[in-house]
C-alpha cells in the first residue's frame, strides 16, 4: 500500500492554523514495522551479518547522541542511553534473533521486530510505570536497529536529519517538549483532536498541525513530499503539481490574512456598539510571554504549570517555581496572570509521583484531586506563587473542581501557606485573587454554590464538553461527537454566565472554544468579560467582534439555546460570519460548510 506515489488526500482534523510543504519523517511510536521475508539458506549468513552491523552502527548512534547530551549538561537524560546500550548488548535477546533467522530463515529485521515485540508485550502485562518506560527503551532501541538494517532513516523526535514534516500515530505532552523543535516544520497524527494537549502546545508552538488522520502511516513513507493544511486538517501526500501550486497561493493567501490580523493587534476587542471584551492568552512555557506581548494580550488568562513538571526530572522546587512565575509577573505588570495550579493526571502523568495507570485517566487522579493528596507538592506550589505575587498581579487558579469541599481545602492550604510566609515575614501579596476553573458539569450546576467562595470564574471548556457530552476530548474515534455548540453546553454557559452576574464575579473562558472564530458569537452574546487563547489566535477573534454588535450576538445566543442540535447552533452563527466577515471563515475549525 506504501508504494503509491500518487497523489493521497486524508481529511483529518485541524489542529494548529499554517500549511507547511516538506519532506515527511515517519516516526513509529509503536514499534517499527518490519515485513516477513523468506530468504534461502545461503542467505542466512548475510542477514546474521546484516544484523551484527546495524546493531554496531546502533550503538555507535547512541553513544554519539549520549556524548551530545552529556556536553549539554543533561546527566539525567544521558542516562537514558545507557539503559539503551545494554538493550544492543543483551546477548540473550540478540542470540534468539539470531536463533530465529537461522530456524525459519526469515529475514534480519523481521526476527529482531519479532523478538523485541514479544519482550514489549510481556513487559506491557506489569503494570508498573517504571518498568513500561523500559518497555519504550526496547521499542527506541529496535525502532533504530530496524532502521538501520535496512538503511533507512533514524526515526525520533529529539534528533531530526534536517527540516521535516512529522508523521506518526501520536504525539504526547512528553514529546512535544523534547522535540528537536527548530527542525519540526509540521506535524500530522493518526490519532488526537484539537482540544489534545499536543493540539495546544502546537498552537502554542505555532507549528501547523493535522490530527485524527486515519490510517495515514499506511500511505506515507518517509521522504515522501507531504502538504500538511492545519487550517482545514487535511494533509496531501505526493502532491501533483497542481495541487503544490494550490497550496502554495492557499499558504500565500492564509499568509497575508493573518499578517493583516497581526497589524490589527493594537486595536481594541470592541464591538461596534461599543461593549468592550478582553483578549487574554493561554500560555505553557516563559517563552511564549513574547507572544503574548506581541499579540497586546490583555494578560495571562491561564498559565498552565504542569510543563514544569512534565519537563523535570525531579518535582520543581520552590525558589525555581517562584523565579518562573515571577518572570511572567514581571512583564505583565499592570496586567493580570492567572497562574492554574499544577494539572497533572489525564494524559499528563508524572513518572516521579509512581502513580499507577488507571483505567479512565481523564476521571481519575488528577488536577486538585492529586493536589489534595500530595499536600507538599501542593504547598509548594501555593507558597511559590503566593511569593510570585509581589507585584499584585497574580491570581491563583484551581483546576477541576467539582464540589464546594475540594475549594475549602485548597483554599485551607492557601491560607496555611500564607500564614508560613507571614511567620518568616516573606512578603506576599495579601489580597490575592483566587479563582476556580468551571470545567467539570457538576461545577457548571453548582456554580451559584462555589461563587461566595471565590474571586473569578474561568470556563474550561475543553473539559467541560468532554465531560458533559461523555465524549474523550483525545479521541479522534468520537471527535465528531464533540460539539462546543451544543445545546447541553450553552445551557451550561449561560448557567455559568448568570450566576456569575448575579455574585458579582469576573468571568473569563480559557478552553480552546475561545480560539475558535465559530463560537465567538455565542461567548460575546453570554456576556463573557474575556476569552483567554493561544496568542496566533487572537487577530481572527479580535477581528470578528470588532465587527458585531453586542445585540445581535445576543440574539443569536437566545435564538442558539432553543435549539435542539448543534447543527442548528452552528449554521446561526455561520450564517452571522458569512454576513460580519466571510474571510475569517476559512481559519474556523470547521470552514465554509
Ligand atoms: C480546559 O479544560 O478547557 C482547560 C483550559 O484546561 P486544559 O486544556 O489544560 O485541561
Ligand atoms: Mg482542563
Amino acid at each position: 500500500m506504501k508504494s503509491s506515489k500518487d497523489e493521497i488526500k486524508i481529511k483529518g482534523i485541524a489542529a494548529s492554523p499554517g500549511i507547511a510543504i516538506g519532506t515527511a519523517l515517519v516516526i513509529g511510536t509503536r514499534l517499527a514495522h518490519a515485513e516477513k521475508r523468506k530468504i534461502s539458506a545461503e542467505e542466512v549468513e548475510k542477514e546474521i551479518n546484516k544484523l551484527e552491523a546495524a546493531l554496531n552502527k546502533t550503538k555507535e548512534q547512541i553513544k554519539i547522541i549520549q556524548t551530545e547530551v552529556h556536553s549539554k549538561l543533561m546527566d539525567d537524560e544521558a542516562h537514558i542511553f545507557d539503559a539503551h546500550l545494554l538493550i544492543i548488548d543483551d546477548h540473550t535477546l540478540i542470540n534468539s534473533v539470531k536463533e530465529l533467522i537461522k530456524k525459519e530463515k526469515v529475514n534480519a529485521d523481521y526476527a529482531f521486530h519479532k523478538k523485541t515485540q514479544h519482550y514489549i508485550s510481556t513487559i506491557n502485562k506489569i503494570k508498573d510505570s517504571y518498568i513500561s518506560e523500559r518497555a519504550s527503551d526496547i521499542k527506541d532501541v529496535a525502532s533504530r536497529v530496524i532502521a538501520n538494517i535496512n538503511n533507512q532513516e533514524i526515526e525520533t523526535l529529539k534528533h531530526l536529519p534536517g527540516q521535516r514534516i512529522i508523521i506518526t500515530q501520536e504525539i504526547t505532552p512528553s514529546d512535544t517538549i523534547s522535540m528537536d523543535k527548530d527542525n519540526v516544520q509540521a506535524f500530522a497524527t493518526e490519532s488526537g483532536s484539537r482540544t489534545s494537549h499536543a493540539a495546544i502546545m502546537a498552537r502554542s508552538m505555532k507549528i501547523p498541525a493535522a490530527v485524527a488522520l486515519k490510517s495515514m502511516t499506511h500511505y506515507v513513507n518517509s521522504g515522501d513530499v507531504i502538504i500538511v493544511d492545519g487550517y482545514t486538517g487535511t494533509i496531501v501526500i505526493n502532491p501533483t503539481p497542481g495541487s503544490l501550486n494550490a497550496y502554495i497561493q492557499k499558504e500565500a493567501y492564509e499568509g497575508n490574512l493573518i499578517k493583516n490580523l497581526i497589524s490589527e493587534s493594537s486595536l481594541r476587542p470592541e464591538t461596534i456598539d461599543g461593549f468592550r471584551f478582553q483578549l487574554a492568552a493561554n500560555i505553557e512555557f516563559l517563552s511564549d510571554v513574547e507572544d503574548a506581548k506581541k499579540y497586546c494580550a490583555a494578560g495571562i488568562g491561564l498559565y498552565r504549570t504542569e510543563y514544569l513538571y512534565i519537563n523535570s526530572k525531579t518535582l520543581p522546587n520552590e525558589n525555581e517555581q517562584v523565579e518562573n512565575y515571577k518572570t511572567v509577573a514581571k512583564h505583565f505588570k499592570e496586567k493580570h496572570v492567572i497562574i492554574r495550579t499544577v494539572d497533572l493526571g489525564g494524559d499528563k502523568l508524572k513518572d516521579i509521583l509512581n502513580l499507577q495507570p488507571e483505567d479512565n485517566p481523564f476521571l481519575g487522579y488528577r488536577a486538585i484531586r492529586l493536589c489534595l493528596g500530595f499536600p507538599p507538592l501542593f504547598q509548594t506550589q501555593l507558597r511559590a506563587l503566593l511569593r510570585a505575587s509581589i507585584y499584585k498581579n497574580v491570581k491563583i487558579m484551581f483546576p477541576m473542581i467539582c464540589s464546594v469541599s475540594e475549594v475549602v481545602k485548597a483554599l485551607e492550604l492557601l491560607e496555611a501557606a500564607k500564614e508560613e510566609l507571614k511567620e518568616k515575614d516573606i512578603p506576599f501579596d495579601k489580597n490575592i485573587e483566587v479563582g476556580i476553573m468551571l470545567e467539570t458539569p457538576s461545577a457548571a450546576i453548582i456554580a451559584d454554590k462555589l461563587a461566595p467562595y471565590v474571586d473569578f470564574f474561568s470556563i474550561g471548556t475543553n473539559d467541560l464538553i468532554q465531560y458533559t457530552l461523555a465524549v474523550d476530548r483525545n479521541s479522534e474515534k468520537v471527535a465528531y461527537l464533540y460539539q462546543p455548540a451544543h445545546p447541553a453546553i450553552l445551557r451550561l454557559l449561560k448557567n455559568i454566565t448568570e450566576t456569575a452576574k448575579k455574585h458579582n464575579i469576573w468571568i473569563s473562558l480559557c478552553g480552546e472554544m475561545a480560539s475558535d472564530p465559530i463560537y465567538t458569537v455565542f461567548l460575546v452574546g453570554l456576556g463573557i468579560h474575556e476569552l483567554s487563547m493561544s496568542p496566533i489566535s487572537m487577530g481572527a477573534v479580535r477581528r470578528i467582534i470588532r465587527k458585531m454588535k453586542l445585540y445581535e450576538a445576543e440574539d443569536i445566543m437566545e435564538k442558539s439555546l432553543k435549539c435542539s442540535t448543534a447543527d442548528e447552533t452552528i449554521k446561526l452563527s455561520l450564517n452571522y460570519l458569512r454576513k460580519i466577515d466571510p474571510d475569517i471563515l476559512n481559519l474556523t475549525s470547521i470552514g465554509d460548510l
